[in-house]
């Protein structure tokens, strides 16, 4: 089995899920006492959520590589980033090691394309709706078209995220809010959701709305447990 490498604590709250994921899938697979190898480099999310808002993304591409070197120095045969923004670096965090990074976009697009979803809305954190290094890849890379709350609702989606999810904190009226904007997306023509931050999927999964969904944690989770079994 390989040693699957997690840059985790962004935040630990869906970085936990990540680990009690892979571990049921490689007991899925291997059974009896059978648990993942895991290298695991956990951050001071205070740290990269200062520098997130500040803009200063160069310097979190500094604090990210040196944790992947540290996760390849520990014996990783390869990386996830357990995070769909801090994909904004990387590419950074690619070119300081030389294990493959498992790029969450890419897992999801995939999936996307294995199940003949064309149009898919985005939910995740502001810079992870607004800016190009998320949708771009999906929508240049695998040819899916991707559309994003409107202005206000991505606000709001924002905000629960790092203000409530990220804190541990569960709350029915946001989820309300995030099956409002989910059936919003639908009604212009998403043929499914992706649960583009890994603490999503804490507040809202497929038994609470008819719109597919895809959650982008547990989707990255089984790619790692692929390749560390296979
Ligand atoms: N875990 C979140 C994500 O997947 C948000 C926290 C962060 O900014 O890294 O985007």
């Amino acid at each position: 089995m390989k040693t699957i490498g997690l840059l985790g604590g962004m935040s630990w709250e869906s970085t936990a899920s990540y680990y009690k994921k892979i571990n049921e899938g490689v007991k899925d697979i291997l059974g009896g006492l059978h648990s993942a190898k895991i290298c695991l480099y956990s951050v001071d999310f205070n740290e990269i959520e200062k520098l997130q808002h500040k803009g200063c993304w160069d310097e979190t591409a500094k604090i990210l590589s040196q944790a992947a070197q540290s996760v390849e120095a520990g014996g990783a045969d390869f990386l996830l980033i357990c995070t769909n923004t801090m994909h904004k670096v990387a590419d950074e965090v690619q070119s300081s090691i030389s294990i493959p990074l498992v790029h969450i976009a890419d897992a999801t697009a995939e999936k996307l394309i294995a199940d003949g979803i064309k149009r898919v809305g985005l939910l995740g954190t502001k810079f992870t709706m607004e800016q190009g290094f998320y949708k771009n890849r999906v929508s240049e890379k695998y040819g899916i078209e991707v559309i994003v709350p409107n202005e206000d609702e991505q606000n709001t989606i924002h905000d629960v995220i790092y203000n409530e999810l990220c804190l541990g904190q569960i709350n029915s009226n946001s989820r309300e809010k995030y099956l409002e904007t989910i059936k919003n997306l639908h009604s212009q023509g998403a043929e499914a959701v992706i649960l583009g931050c890994t603490e999503i999927a804490l507040l809202v999964q497929q038994q609470h709305t008819q719109v597919p969904l895809y959650d982008t944690t547990q989707i990255h989770a089984a790619q790692a447990v692929k390749l560390a079994t296979a």
